[in-house]
């Protein structure tokens, strides 16, 4: 079980989170909606101390640490147990595709060579690139890119995948692949946070759904609650728009 409190950030005067608990249990997969520029990335941002938050705490399973005061080796404990997937993907491009899901085993989890080239390899083959190891980034269309980003992450069984707004970068027609590879991985179990505009993947795939606006949680609920019996007057204008 993952569980975050109270977690604030301001950039200078602008406070973008006031405040925000999120639960995850495990196996889920928790979406957060919300509109433009109410603090989602920055909320994943602050899980992963991609930035430092204000105020907040995270628990994962026994380890408990401030989100604004942890220490380093805190830090590194957080991201043994959490990956994050980019909205660009944040591939290497001169390395080849094994050798991007490679580089955080070894670099970050200190796997031996021939450990995280299995691994890797396991990990491309389940997100349908078995034939794209050598390919470099720029032989890739996005969304291959974003699966080998996927990749990456679940070679690192964390506890859990952030996923900020994994497919908004892609052309039209290349975001279908990627869901479906989220979609199966959910399946499969894995313990997801996924920031997304793609309803449809929200009401098929959520355990739960969250939606943000102006740096609070608005209201929370399955997706049956959420998308048909909204209680809360901005959750319902949102949606009003968006679908
Ligand atoms: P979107 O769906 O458009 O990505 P979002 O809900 O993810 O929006 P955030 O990206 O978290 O929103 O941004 C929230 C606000 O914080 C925005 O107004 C943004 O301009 C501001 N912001 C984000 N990062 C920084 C930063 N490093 N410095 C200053 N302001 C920032």
């Amino acid at each position: 079980m993952l569980e975050f409190k109270g977690v604030r950030k301001s950039f200078g005067p602008l406070q973008i989170l006031k405040g925000v608990d999120v639960e995850i249990g495990k196996g889920d997969v928790v979406v957060i909606l919300g509109p433009s520029g109410s603090g989602k990335t920055t909320l994943l941002r602050c899980l992963n101390f991609l930035e430092r938050a204000d105020a907040g705490t995270a628990r994962l399973g026994s380890l408990e640490v401030d989100l604004n005061r942890a220490t380093k080796k805190e830090v590194h404990a957080v991201r043994q147990k959490t990956a994050f997937v980019f909205q660009n993907y944040n591939l290497f491009n001169n390395k080849t595709a094994l050798e991007n899901v490679m580089e955080g085993l070894i670099t970050g989890r200190k796997q031996p060579k021939e450990t995280a080239r299995k691994k890797a390899a396991a990990a491309l083959d389940k997100v349908g690139l078995s034939d794209k190891y050598d390919a470099y980034p720029v032989q890739l269309s996005g969304g291959q890119q974003q699966r080998v980003g996927i990749a990456r992450a679940l070679a690192l069984d964390p506890e859990v995948i952030l996923f900020d707004e994994p497919t908004s970068a892609l052309d039209p027609e290349l975001v279908g692949e990627v869901l479906g590879v989220m979609r199966q991985i959910a399946a499969d179990g894995t313990t997801m946070l996924v920031v997304t505009h793609e309803m449809q993947f929200a009401k098929d795939v959520a355990s739960q759904v969250v939606f943000m606006d102006d740096g609070v949680i608005v209201e929370a609920g399955t997706p049956g609650q959420i998308f048909d019996r909204p209680a809360e007057e901005r959750t319902k204008r949102f949606l009003r728009r968006v679908l």
